[in-house]
């Protein structure tokens, strides 16, 4: 996926994110005021069905309320609101007609006995009526609460939809990056010793002092051999590393030489950096050894030292050491290159994973070394573990059990 259609893609899921938070909120508003207007029109009926109640149970027919028998009143009210499951806690305010600052306020648990009630009032006199419910809000949200717990899980399950969607997103960018910089490397890589191979091979036949030259002829022909197998090597090297065969291709597991693989693998190395200045300190124990398949071990070996060479600047130091230890063999090779940051060490195990600077690569490569190495250990059930300081160097420690598994 490009970077632009990308940058678009996330823009457009975290704006219909918002989109539909916003939307939830205000439906939620709305939904809030209905649900408070219909209380308060059930609380007008509530009143006119105690009112009317009052009037029919009243012993003297008289519908007015007076202060005298107000708890009556209370009463109705109270059953109303329980029947219709509005609220629990309410007070009825008396504001006297003759008096409005005369306000007598009742609640349920401290409605006055009708004598003192009557000592205040004994005129009877009409009165107007309020009713205060006490936190209506929680009574409405408490009818709301089912509605909100759904529509705020609908909305977190939206959440984590959206969100593993972008991290797929992300994932399907980095992985395609990744094939990029490797198509990139690999063409770069081949072409070297292509154009190499091509050059010396056309000199040789449009230039007559090249060819009547036995000494010159004898000359680009094995340039022309060696970068051929350069390039056969580069081709094999992808092929080994980048097939999924090692993976699952049956393992020739025979007793190893750990002496003489190091020693095979530095000879290797030393002639394909034989323009480098390398210092080789090698301790290896005497007859250390493991049960693994001998092929692999080599290349595994190869990768990492291949990488302590690469990743060291003018003059790599290498120092493989190798030893075995409660029946475990340990191969550790280190160097004092350019180091890895600290961020960056768990990942360089994975498929074509490589460190950039700035966004540049420092060396060439596939990053498939390392990802080969830590396949082949697993599957001889060891590990493979590196300790690194930026711009210090590395150690990558190998540990296989000594006599397999
Ligand atoms: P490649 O070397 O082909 O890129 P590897 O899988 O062998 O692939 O290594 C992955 C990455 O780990 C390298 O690109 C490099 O950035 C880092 N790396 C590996 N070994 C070393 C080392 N000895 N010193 C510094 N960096 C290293």
């Amino acid at each position: 996926m490009r970077e632009q259609s990308f940058k678009i893609v996330s823009l457009l899921v975290v704006l219909a994110l918002a989109l539909l938070v916003a939307v939830e909120a205000m439906w939620s508003v709305r939904t809030y005021r209905n649900m408070r207007n219909s209380y308060e029109q059930q609380i007008c009926s509530i009143l006119e069905e105690a009112t009317w109640k009052y009037a029919t149970n009243s012993m003297n027919g008289d519908a007015a309320i007076n202060i005298g028998n107000i708890s009556r009143f209370h009463t109705f009210v109270g059953e109303g609101l329980r029947t219709s499951g509005l609220a629990t806690d309410f007070r009825v305010e008396v504001l006297s007609t003759t008096n409005a600052d005369d306000i007598m306020i009742m609640s349920m648990g401290e409605l006055p006995a009708n004598e003192d009630i009557i000592s205040v009032d004994k005129r009877l006199t009409p009165l107007i009526l309020r009713l205060k419910v006490t936190d209506p809000h929680s009574a409405i949200l408490g009818n709301m609460k089912r509605m909100i717990i759904m529509q705020g899980l609908s909305v977190l399950l939206l959440i984590i939809a959206f969100s593993y969607l972008l991290h797929t997103l992300f994932r399907a960018k980095e992985v395609d990056r990744i094939r990029r910089d490797l198509t990139h490397n690999i063409t770069h890589e081949l072409k070297t010793p292509i154009a190499a191979a091509q050059a010396a091979t056309e000199a040789l036949l449009t230039m007559p002092n090249i060819t009547n030259d036995p000494i010159a002829r004898n000359e680009y022909i094995n340039i022309s051999l060696s970068e051929l197998r350069r390039l056969s090597g580069m081709v094999e090297e992808i092929l080994r590393t980048s097939t999924e065969e090692f993976t699952t291709a049956e393992l020739h597991i025979e007793e190893c030489d750990i002496r003489s693989i190091v020693s095979d693998v530095r000879s290797s190395l030393n002639l394909r950096y034989s323009t480098r200045e390398i210092t080789w300190n090698i301790n290896i124990e005497e007859s250390c050894a493991v049960v693994a398949d001998g092929f692999h071990l080599r290349g595994i070996i190869s990768a990492v030292v291949d990488n302590a060479i690469k990743y060291s600047e003018d003059r790599p130091m290498i120092t493989i050491g190798a030893m075995t230890r409660s029946g475990y063999t340990y191969i550790i090779i280190e160097d004092q290159g350019i180091g890895i940051p600290d961020s960056e060490q768990k990942r360089i195990f994975d498929k074509f994973y490589r460190v950039t600077k700035g966004d540049k690569y420092t060396t060439s490569g596939y990053g498939l070394g390392l990802f080969y190495a830590q396949s082949i250990v697993g599957r001889h059930h060891g590990s493979i573990t590196v300790e690194s300081t930026l711009g210090k160097g590395s150690r990558f420690t190998i540990k296989l059990p000594r006599y397999g598994r």
